[in-house]
């Protein structure tokens, strides 16, 4: 029998009210429903194939306090660093050992000169030694049109910066009130990724205290609106040596959290189609099997980390963070393997880019 999610996803364009009710239903078949009908549009318009990243995180230094992560610049428990500029080449060149299609940099948000220049010497290296087979995607929060101009003429093709939350109100509550953490410069940020040729990425924390089911309808509709080609979302998860922590108990439980972003991945799916999706690692932190189920919900990218180990647990975003472990194909075979007996693939040296990025590029 037709659920009343059925009779809703069949409709061509859902509002912001279908859109709460997907998110806030409690029926155990209708939320089967919008799982299924994320899959098979993931399977129409992607392919049934899930695309490599391997994570790098170049620096935990960061200019801002954003007031849900670890490694704020107020922390001062966290013991800093910046990966030398040798070994960030060295982990994107064992990755295409590993027929790992891309990278992603991603960083703590630094604009000294220092830091541009040396990430644009690591990108054309990585570009010249791969031979340009490489992909590869940054995130490094937001910078000058100049900078990201920069960083695409050097040879990267994406970027991700979330927008967190697409409500300018719970903006303000969940970073201080100054001028490194306006809505309206992050606005500008996506704007400018968008302006240097990037394929561009956005995305939110999920179920971060204070944010209603309206507010993630909102998300979702911003994310339309933006015609954004790619989306990487996960839970919020607490850390203790930030100004949240304190927030705890107005927070969801976490499989609440964990199972409210499975749904903003599989509602993110059937509206905007032919996206890149991530299976985000803050959703493993909630469920061992986390990344998994973020793919039979929509998802089609999987990040494993390939920070060397001796960094990687000083870039704690949040507690919990799954360990590094040294050779990241054990958790590749085990994708696969759980990946073949659901009719799904790994799209081994593949770039993987947003098909939705290309079709926009054509059309205009
Ligand atoms: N500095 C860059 C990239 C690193 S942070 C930037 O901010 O864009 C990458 C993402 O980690 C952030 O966008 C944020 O959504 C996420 N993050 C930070 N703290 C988190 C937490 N406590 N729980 C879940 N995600 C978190
Ligand atoms: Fe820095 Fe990004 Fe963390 Fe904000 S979320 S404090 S910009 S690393």
């Amino acid at each position: 029998m037709k659920t009343l999610v059925d009779s809703i996803l069949t409709k061509g364009i859902l509002t912001k009210d279908d859109l709460v009710y997907l998110l806030s239903t409690k029926e155990e078949k209708e939320k089967h429903s919008l799982f299924r009908k994320a899959n098979q549009v993931k399977k129409e318009h992607c392919g049934n194939v899930v695309y490599l990243r391997g994570l790098i995180e170049l620096s935990n230094i960061c200019r801002k306090d954003c007031n849900y992560c670890g490694i704020r610049k107020s922390n001062e428990k966290v013991v800093r660093y910046t990966l030398p500029e040798d070994e960030v080449i060295d982990r994107a060149l064992f990755a295409l050992r590993r027929d790992f299609g891309s990278v992603v940099i991603q960083s703590g948000e630094r604009t000294d000169r220092v830091f541009i220049d040396m990430l644009t010497r690591v990108i054309k290296a990585i570009r010249e030694r791969s031979e340009g087979t490489l992909g590869i995607t940054l995130s490094c929060g937001e910078q000058s049109l100049e900078t990201y101009q920069q960083w695409f003429d050097a040879g990267a093709h994406r970027y991700l910066l979330r927008i967190e939350t697409s409500s300018e109100e719970l903006f303000r509550k969940i970073h201080p009130d100054n001028e490194f953490h306006r809505f309206e410069d992050r606005m500008q940020a996506l704007e400018n990724l968008r302006k240097a040729g990037f394929q561009t990425g956005t995305g939110v924390m999920i179920g971060l205290p204070g944010q209603t089911p309206e507010n993630l309808a909102d998300d979702l509709l911003f994310f339309r609106s933006f015609d954004i080609d790619m989306i990487g979302m996960g839970p919020y998860i607490p850390h203790a040596d930030t100004p949240m922590a304190g927030w705890k108990t107005r927070l969801l439980k976490p499989a609440d959290r964990f199972e409210l972003s499975l749904r903003m991945i599989a509602l993110a799916r059937i509206m905007l189609k032919d996206v890149n999706i991530a299976a985000s690692t803050a959703l493993q932190t909630l469920d061992p099997d986390g990344r998994i189920k973020a793919i039979l919900a929509g998802a089609n990218v999987f990040m494993p980390n390939m920070t060397p180990k001796i960094y990687a647990g000083d870039y704690n975003l949040y507690e919990g963070k799954p360990q590094v472990i040294d050779d990241p194909m054990i958790i590749v075979n085990e994708l696969e393997k759980r990946l073949r007996g659901l009719g799904e693939s790994i799209g081994y040296s593949k770039w993987g880019d947003s098909k939705h990025f290309f079709k926009r590029v054509i059309k205009n």
